[in-house]
């Protein structure tokens, strides 16, 4: 394929974390995230964070703890949806109004760009949505995405599974 331009990635299950709700100030990376990190930015592909914190709603946390810890851990640029899935946003994932937003404010196309992720049924979703490369990851809900919730997104194939976030670098500069 073409030089990808950008690698979404997910935060909850993929960065770091359980795959559940971890407010910022107890966030732990895993051990390899940035390693991943800086792999893609010695390849010149751009590193954006694409997260749904609905807790931010609830005023558990704001965007800005959010995006200060993505700055923090080195993304070039965060999109967060804040909002609670009974408010109708566009850009709450599987709906792909963050990855919409991110090309239309870096220039990108989103055929040139992939997501990282370990939740099939937002995160594969909102990238087979604007055709961008799927990678499933097996921390987080990764697993149990591809067995006890695989019917959730039954008509999307990921185009790679990977064991974590550092493989799935690995897989997309391989290509
Ligand atoms: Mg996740
Ligand atoms: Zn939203």
């Amino acid at each position: 394929m073409d030089k990808l331009q950008a690698v979404f990635i997910d935060r909850d299950g993929t960065i770091g974390g359980t795959g559940h709700f971890i407010h910022p100030k107890e966030f732990t990376p895993y051990p390899f995230s940035k390693e991943a990190l800086d792999l893609l930015k010695e390849n010149g592909i751009k590193t954006f964070a694409c997260t749904n914190q609905h807790r931010i709603s609830k005023g558990e946390a704001s965007i800005e703890d959010f995006y200060d810890e993505f700055m923090a851990f080195g993304f070039d640029d965060a999109f967060i949806c804040s909002h609670g899935s009974s408010e109708g946003c566009e850009c709450r994932k599987p709906s792909s109004g963050l990855l919409r937003e991110a090309a239309e404010k870096h220039g990108l196309d989103l055929s040139k760009t992939a997501f990282i992720g370990d939740v099939g049924s937002t995160d594969m979703l909102a990238a087979h949505a604007v055709g961008a490369k799927k990678v499933l990851v097996l921390t987080g809900w990764g697993e149990s995405s591809l067995t006890q919730f695989r019917h959730t997104w039954a008509d999307v194939e990921p185009d790679y599974i990977a064991e974590n976030l550092l493989k799935a670098v690995k897989l997309l500069l391989q290509q």
